[in-house]
């Protein structure tokens, strides 16, 4: 399986040069060349498996002759058997014909977990095998950063330093990341905002000599290894509600629209998917792309659900590609006028073939407090305000004959706030998180200053003896 860019011009990559590089050298993202097929027969015989096993076969057509299967069926079952639940990826009905698959039974109670997880297992396969060594930096507002930390912290092979803004991420959310201490691990504390914390990173990658001194690497959601990983939950719910003999819909809390294009994916592949929602707050570029063909840049206004408040979703750009036929030099074009103009021209043709696949519904904060409310009340369910997004989204469009799956993004522990206004309930942290609040945390707080942070990275790579 190889790997090419959407800008065209950057060398086509094996799987593990994809995964290490992150984003193409040419400022594009990596997509495989064709897409993986499975034929009806091929899913049914996919029906039995658990859910790591699945998860190897399908990302085994990704990685291709890369990693070898029995090992990566080993770093799957390795990277699931910490999860809190028997299920790993459990489907609850909350309605007829409406279910929520839930992915947030990982270490740091977010989706993020279940791609990340496996990723800090690659990059180490990889790393051993090549004798290399590499330092990652990234910037989080929150569930990125502790997915990652909880999954590299064993890692000999890299250091991982994370970039959070001061005093706007939520207690929980600190805390998972601070409170890991193992020596790879570096977290810092911007004086500024998640914006500023973004731009030094993409400085540091900026900065050539930096970046070839110390081998620097990202794992943010363009990484293809996250959306390789993210597809065999998909085509689990789906075979275990009829497919592929029977449709379904899904309908996912998008921000990045990482998660989307991972369910985009496996429809590409072949599982019979009817249509496929987005659903976002009142940061909404990607609905209004949806219903309007309007993919305008606005400020980015905090909201309940932070995991969403993002401006541009980077990952629409493989979705442009393949729009375009897989028109490098056009999706070029347009993504170098959208950075210009804060505004991305799409033809109507090309919205319109979106249309087919896409729907969108945006939700405001109060909105999203009711649908947390009546979820408590219909059917007992406590949704996270990501997840109740999701949910209301999938109310509106599903249809009579055809199952829809809202993917559950976040455990409602995670945002008691907003769980205790809307229900008057505090959900309970998992037992491994219990004590949270009890645990040591260490950080340092630095001003937005690149060179004080790259000394930052110096410091802990010095540490680690590289
Ligand atoms: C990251 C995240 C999202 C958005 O996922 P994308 O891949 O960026 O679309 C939604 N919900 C939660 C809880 C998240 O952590």
């Amino acid at each position: 399986m190889r790997y090419v860019s959407t800008r065209g011009q950057a060398p086509t990559l094996n799987f593990s040069q994809a995964l290490l590089a992150g984003l193409a050298e040419d400022g594009g993202l990596y997509i495989p060349q064709t897409w993986p097929q499975l034929s009806a027969d091929e899913f049914r015989q996919l029906r039995g498996l658990s859910y790591p096993e699945l998860a190897a076969k399908i990302i085994g057509l990704f990685t291709g002759n890369d990693i070898p299967q029995p090992v990566l069926l080993d770093l799957c079952q390795q990277s699931y058997a910490g999860f809190n639940h028997k299920a790993i990826v459990p489907l609850i009905q909350l309605e007829h014909n409406l279910f929520v698959q839930e992915l947030f039974h990982g270490p740091t109670l977010a989706f993020k977990d279940m791609a990340m997880q496996l990723l800090g297992r690659l990059f180490d396969y990889v790393l051993s095998q090549k004798g290399q060594r590499i330092n990652i930096v990234g910037a989080t507002s929150g569930d990125t950063g502790s997915a990652a930390i909880e999954a590299f912290k064993d890692s000999k092979y890299l250091t991982v330093t994370i970039l959070h803004p001061y005093g706007r991420t939520s207690e929980v959310q600190r805390r998972q990341m601070t409170t890991v201490l193992s020596s790879n691990i570096n977290n810092i504390a911007v004086e500024g905002s998640f914006d500023d914390c973004q731009d030094l990173v993409k400085a540091m990658f900026a900065d050539a000599s930096f970046r070839d001194e110390v081998q620097l690497s990202a794992v943010n959601s363009i990484n293809w290894g996250r959306i390789a990983a993210q597809v065999p939950y998909y085509i689990y719910a789906a075979l275990a509600l009829g497919a592929p003999d029977r449709e379904v819909s899904f309908t996912v809390p998008t921000g990045n629209f990482g998660n989307i294009l991972a369910a985009w994916t496996a429809k590409k592949m072949g599982l019979p998917i009817n249509v496929l929602c987005v659903a976002s707050n009142h940061n909404d570029i990607l609905t209004r792309f949806i219903l309007n063909n309007d993919m305008s840049i606005q400020g980015v206004k905090p909201s309940l659900s932070p995991s969403m408040d993002i401006q541009i979703s980077s990952n629409f750009e493989r979705l442009l590609f393949e729009l375009l036929n897989r028109d490098a030099n056009q999706c070029r074009q347009i993504m170098q006028d959208f950075r210009k103009n804060g505004k991305m021209d799409i033809p109507d043709l090309l919205w319109n073939k979106a249309k087919e696949s896409f729907k969108g519904l945006a939700l405001s904060d109060e909105e999203t407090k009711t649908v947390i409310q009546n979820c408590y009340n219909d059917s007992l369910y406590l949704a996270d305000p990501h997840t109740a997004i999701g949910i209301a989204t999938a109310q509106k469009y599903r249809s009579k004959d055809v199952p829809m799956i809202t993917v559950a993004t976040a455990h409602p522990a995670k945002f008691p706030d907003a769980l205790k206004q809307a229900t008057g309930i505090l959900p309970p942290l998992p037992l491994a998180l219990a004590d949270l609040y009890d645990r040591k945390e260490n950080y340092q707080i630095l001003p937005a200053d690149l060179q004080k942070i790259e000394n930052s990275v110096r410091a802990v790579i010095l540490k680690n003896n590289f």
